[in-house]
């Protein structure tokens, strides 16, 4: 039987097999050199922890695109989101900036809300908007939360079209006080009357969340096969795995890690739909895809929160659990496949990042938080970051500068938690202790002395914006 397959046949063989997997784009040629202009993918997972993915250790739930795109790619494990909560996050990961800069953050009403009435102010550049200027399409698709008013939303801040939810899926809440949080237990799409929106205008009221991972999903590949002969940026920003968990009837009840496993086996399966909408539109070698969290995971929810793993805390905190997340970049042919770097990087460095790859520069008149991540991506350089500063609200609470990182102030998460200044604050050496376990503070004066000097340099530089978050509309003008 061994000789049944002889040499020559393999050969045939393999030449229609490899004829096939041409054939899938047959042609299709890619529309211009593969460092032209190169699309950008960002998938942004939302309260998705760093422990969660099967490239990241998780033991029971399954993310076999992902895991493969790791394989395929650079995966991060020091790698920072710009605030530990959704709104001031996706403003830092829009603009490069700090959010205490656009004034996207607020000590007490942490994110926006329905009855907001603040947003992105028009005086910020996005990603979109600036890649716009360079000739790209421009897509945003799924959960937005930088403001729901006509004047702040993505067709306001660069996109040239919007399919999602304007703020988060546990917000619009209208089920019986007495439920309580048991609605979020066995979760129904009647208990939050959230809006699915295209464009600026109400498609569907309340969303039915069930399918929104699917519809997002459809959302973007339909994009992606639209402008498939111009280069576009397309801003994937799931509603999943933030509670409410809902999922499809296809992947309910399928993996070992319950309804939240389902929930990020979805996701899983989507990132997999965009890679294959790419692929099938010979578009791989011409796509920076970026896949991350926009912040880690919400543990006061018990089984329905994620894993940050073997980090201390999850979202809502500036612990290493509340900001550090997974992140995969792939380019094929352009990043080396197969490394892990524990470099520091961040979701600030992403504009001026794909502006620089897109023939562009980071906007000039403006301070920008962002570093060029080019060399480590294509180079096999180093990160050109070495400091983080992690901020609650608009507080800057700790910041990370080589391996250490100093905390001025630590609170836990949620649930009125006690609020400590440290006169001395506490040092944790995180590539010995990425669990924030030790503190070493007491023998590292000088550690302590240089991290102060690179927060005071930092503050002297930075000016918070007007605060977008503390203004509330009248009821009547509520969404
Ligand atoms: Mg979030």
């Amino acid at each position: 039987m061994r000789h049944i397959l002889s040499r020559p046949l393999l050969t045939v063989v393999g030449l229609l097999l490899s004829a096939c997997t041409v054939g899938a784009s047959a042609g299709k040629t890619p529309p211009r050199p593969a460092k032209d202009r190169p699309n950008v993918v960002v998938i942004f997972a939302d309260d998705l922890g760093y422990g969660d993915l099967g490239c990241y250790g998780h033991p029971t739930i399954r993310t076999p695109r992902l895991d493969q795109m790791a394989r395929q790619g650079l995966r991060f494990t020091s790698f920072y989101v710009a605030a530990s909560v959704c709104t001031p996050s996706r403003a830092g990961l829009l603009t490069g900036r700090y959010p205490i800069r656009s004034g996207m953050c607020h000590d007490t009403r942490r994110v926006l809300f329905p009855d907001s009435s603040g947003g992105l102010p028009a005086s910020e550049v996005t990603i979109a908007a600036l890649l716009r200027t360079l000739g790209y399409a421009t897509g945003c698709v799924g959960k937005w939360h930088l403001g729901h008013l006509p004047e702040y939303l993505p067709t306001s801040r660069g996109f040239d079209s919007y399919f999602g939810i304007p703020y988060s899926n546990d917000m619009d809440r209208v089920a019986e006080p007495k439920l309580g949080k048991n609605i979020f237990w066995q979760p129904s799409v009647k208990y939050w009357n959230v809006p699915l929106l295209r464009d600026a205008r109400i498609v569907e009221r309340p969303a039915d969340q069930h399918t929104l991972t699917k519809r997002y999903t459809e959302a973007a590949v339909t994009f992606i096969r639209k402008n498939r002969e111009r280069p576009f940026f397309l801003y994937l920003a799931h509603t999943m795995p933030h509670v409410p968990l809902f999922v499809s009837k296809e992947f309910a009840g399928k993996s070992q890690r319950g309804l939240y496993g389902d929930v990020v086996e979805e996701l899983d399966w989507s990132v997999g739909q965009v890679l294959d909408a790419l692929r099938d539109e010979g578009l791989s070698e011409n796509t920076l895809v970026i896949f991350t969290s926009d912040n880690g995971p919400w543990l006061i929810f018990g089984l329905h929160g994620g894993s940050a793993g073997l980090l201390r805390d999850g979202k809502g905190s500036t612990w290493e659990g509340g900001v550090r997340v997974p992140c995969i970049m792939s380019w094929p042919g352009q990043i080396p496949a197969g490394r892990t770097t524990s470099d520091i990087a961040s979701t600030l460095d992403i504009l001026p990042t794909v502006a620089r790859l897109a023939g562009g520069k980071a906007p000039e008149d403006r301070a920008i938080d962002g570093l060029d991540l080019a060399p480590l991506l294509l180079d096999g350089g180093k990160s050109p970051r070495d400091t983080m500063f992690f901020y609650r609200g608009t507080r800057l609470f700790a910041a990370r500068q080589g391996p250490y990182k100093a905390h001025f102030i630590t609170q836990p998460a949620y649930g009125g938690a006690k609020f400590e200044e440290h006169e001395r604050p506490l040092l944790y050496h995180l590539e010995h202790d990425p669990s924030e376990k030790h503190d070493i503070g007491p023998d590292h004066a000088a550690v302590i002395a240089a991290i102060r000097q690179a927060v005071e340099q930092h503050r002297a530089k930075t000016a918070p914006g007007k605060n977008q978050l503390d203004g509330r509309l009248g009821k009547k003008a509520a969404r």
